[in-house]
């Protein structure tokens, strides 16, 4: 099986990952390509931070690969916290605190509405590319299930009745910011390969 480096260390976006692309290529995460560096992302967009991860890696480890950075866009709050998401509550990265701070930043808010977005940055052989997905919802008051990660427990995605944390995995990674942003990976990945 073809193999692909995903210049990630989180173990919960190489769960979804390998889920996805079960069968069809063998995922390495950072720590199977023995990087333990804690890899820089200081960009001021998604994009960047997602560029920046990739770059670090082809530089340094010669290996075609692709990394991802994704946030929670929240429309009463200009888009906060975005690039900030993981750090929402301060620096721990934690993720009760952060929902926390979430639901109390949209109380008396009657919009509720709020996406998240992954930018994928590829890159073989040098050549860069970045594939968008976005996943539309909105902000339960409270929280709600104990699947997925991070902000899934007060995330219910537009058209569903339940958060992402209630909903089965598969189907979170069929309609998920991060599904939709590798779906047109493997697509452009199966173009070249033709
Ligand atoms: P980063 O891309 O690793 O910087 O993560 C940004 C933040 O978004 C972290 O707080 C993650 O927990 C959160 N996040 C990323 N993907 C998801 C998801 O699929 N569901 C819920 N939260 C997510």
């Amino acid at each position: 099986m073809k193999k692909i480096i995903f210049a990630t260390s989180n173990p919960n976006k190489v769960r979804e990952v390998k889920e996805i692309l079960d069968g069809q290529y063998e995922v390495l995460s950072l720590v199977d390509i023995g990087c333990h560096e804690d890899i820089p992302e200081t960009a001021p967009t998604f994009e960047g931070n997602a560029l920046q991860k990739a770059r670090y890696v082809y530089e340094k480890y010669g290996f075609d690969c692709f990394s991802e950075d994704t946030g929670l866009e929240v429309d009463a709050l200009n888009g906060e916290p975005g690039i900030y998401t993981a750090r929402y509550a301060g620096p721990a990265r934690d993720a009760d605190a952060n929902m926390a701070k979430t639901i109390k930043e949209l109380e008396g808010k009657a919009n509720r509405g709020a996406q998240f977005r992954t930018a994928m940055a590829l890159i073989i052989g040098g050549k860069e590319t970045v594939f968008e997905g976005i996943v539309r919802g909105s902000i339960r008051k409270e929280k709600s299930g104990s699947g997925g990660f991070g902000y899934d427990p007060i995330f219910e995605p537009q058209g569903y009745e339940i958060t992402f944390a209630e909903m089965d995995k598969k189907e979170k990674n069929k309609i998920s910011h991060r599904g939709l942003a590798l779906q047109k990976l493997i697509a452009y990945l199966k173009k070249l390969e033709e």
